[in-house]
């Protein structure tokens, strides 16, 4: 009979998927917080500064609607990564639209210095090279 030797590599496979477990869930949880942190200045500079500038309400509620549905098959499945990982991403998706559409159409001064188009100091034909290449050059009497 093999039974106890049957035992020890099941046992030694198990605790080899055992031992594995737990750094996958901290990847999962190291994810998450890297989540929270990409989502943070987009509040804080919305909270603060009053500006939506480059926010796209339609994506966001878009990412909204999708957390929702990805959180109900956590749910569903008990999946505890992807169920932390939706609590963080839909109150930040839905903070985040509340404030773009409260203050769409509103820029703030970095972003409206941004968005208006560059005035060149000068003519472009005299930047660079280009200046030379228009300089008169008369021929020598
Ligand atoms: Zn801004």
């Amino acid at each position: 009979m093999n039974w106890g030797r049957d035992n020890r590599c099941k046992r030694r496979k198990t605790s080899a998927k055992e031992w594995r477990k737990p750094v996958f869930e901290f990847l999962g949880v190291a994810g998450i917080a890297i989540s929270m942190l990409a989502y943070m200045p987009q509040v804080v500079h919305l909270a603060r500064e009053h500006c939506s500038a480059g926010i796209s309400r339609r994506a966001w509620a878009m990412w909204l609607v999708s957390s929702l549905l990805v959180g109900t098959l956590a749910v569903h499945r008990g999946d505890l990564v992807f169920i932390l990982l939706q609590i963080s991403s839909l109150p930040s998706a839905a903070v985040i639209l509340m404030l773009a559409q409260r203050y769409r159409g509103m820029v703030c001064e970095v972003h409206a210095l941004r968005s208006q188009p560059r005035q060149p100091d000068r003519p472009r034909a005299l930047r660079g090279e280009a200046a030379s290449l228009l300089a008169p050059t008369r021929p020598a009497r």
